[in-house]
């Protein structure tokens, strides 16, 4: 945590651990900004949380906390804050809001979508429920509340495999992530349809325990196999880290496969002469200026647009006009709170 009021010791810090991948004039302007967050923070009942896909200004500045949007919501559990300024995308703070219901849970951007918690509604959910009655459902955290509501218990990509082994039934719903479903599928030997993609199959086909939903990670969507096997040509001794929220034939390319945290905690760990993250590329920028020492390989150009609206300057602007409120219905808070709360108690 870097609690810095004063703006040159802040561009000071920043620009040690960020020299290499910033001009010098941003850095500046970026440290004027987090030194003022900071010194406002100071005076305000305020937690900021930053998630791992944070710009490298903001994500190595002013959070108290960063990681992903799991560990998140469960630190500002454990803070006495009563104001959470999440700064990631929507259905994160949703979460956080979910795990601390009394709190005022803050995001900096009106917007903060993302493609995969917009794959799928609350309606498209009861449907699917009614197409396949009495089949549990587990969702990827990467949803809205309302979703989560109408599930029976959240997953991560971290837990995702333990989650559907967990529960007492051989048939399960997974959504929204078709991959992410696909690479669980493969993990605990379940074999999987798609019904609202190919109807035909949900008909004819019995032979299934695994339902799906097509939603996708437009930013790990944008990874292929043919990515892996040009970087191993030129870099023969390269360890190559993806997402589960990749292709499967691009998990299966890839030496280690593993949630943003996963991947974090892989690359201190091992030694390696060489890494490849393929992931949202500021959180490849972040995990780099944390490891000076190893070398990361970089095929970035793959921003997510939805974490890149959220800046330091919003964060500002957040802090002193306390917006924008995430607002959810008590009823679908308590049935969310379920869902996420089940999940937690598997561990
Ligand atoms: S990186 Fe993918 S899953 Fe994460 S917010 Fe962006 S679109 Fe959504």
């Amino acid at each position: 945590m870097n609690t810095e009021t004063n703006p040159q010791k802040m561009y000071e810090a920043l620009a040690a651990k960020l020299g290499d991948v910033m001009p010098d004039f941003e850095l500046r302007m970026k440290a004027e900004v987090a030194a003022e967050i900071n010194r406002l923070k100071s005076e305000q009942d305020v937690v900021i949380l930053g998630h791992n896909y944070m710009e490298p200004a903001l994500y190595n500045s002013v959070p108290d906390f960063v990681g992903d949007s799991l560990e998140l919501a469960r630190q500002a559990a454990r803070t006495d804050k009563g104001t959470i300024i999440f700064c990631g995308v929507r259905f994160m703070a949703e979460t956080a809001k979910i795990l601390n219901p009394t709190k005022t849970v803050l995001l900096p951007t009106e917007k903060g979508g993302c493609s995969l918690a917009g794959s799928i509604t609350a309606e498209d959910l009861r449907k699917l429920k009614a197409q396949f009655p009495g089949v549990p459902v587990v969702t990827y955290v990467n949803t809205y509340a309302d979703v989560k509501a109408e599930s029976d218990i959240c997953c991560t990509s971290g837990n995702a495999k333990s989650v559907v082994e967990s529960l007492d039934s051989e048939t399960v719903i997974f959504i929204p992530d078709e991959y992410l479903a696909q690479n669980v599928a493969k993990e605990t030997g379940k074999r999987i349809i798609f019904p609202t993609r190919d109807p035909r199959k949900a008909n004819v086909d019995i032979d299934y325990q695994m339902i799906g939903w097509p939603g996708r990670c437009e930013v790990h969507d944008k990874f292929t196999v043919e990515d892996v096997t040009n970087v191993r040509k030129q870099f023969p001794d390269v360890v190559i880290l993806a997402h589960p929220e990749c292709h499967p034939d691009v998990i299966a390319a890839a030496d280690f496969s593993g949630s943003t945290s996963a991947m974090i905690k892989y690359v201190e760990k091992i030694t390696a002469p060489r890494y490849l993250l393929l992931t949202e590329c500021a959180m490849g920028e972040n995990i780099a200026a944390n490891n000076p020492d190893k070398e990361m390989l970089r095929i970035c150009s793959v921003r997510c647009p939805h974490m890149n609206e959220i800046s330091l300057e919003d964060t500002l602007e957040s802090l002193k006009k306390r917006q924008y409120v995430i607002d959810i219905s008590p009823d679908i808070l308590k049935r969310a709170a379920r869902s996420v709360e089940r999940m937690i108690s598997i561990g």
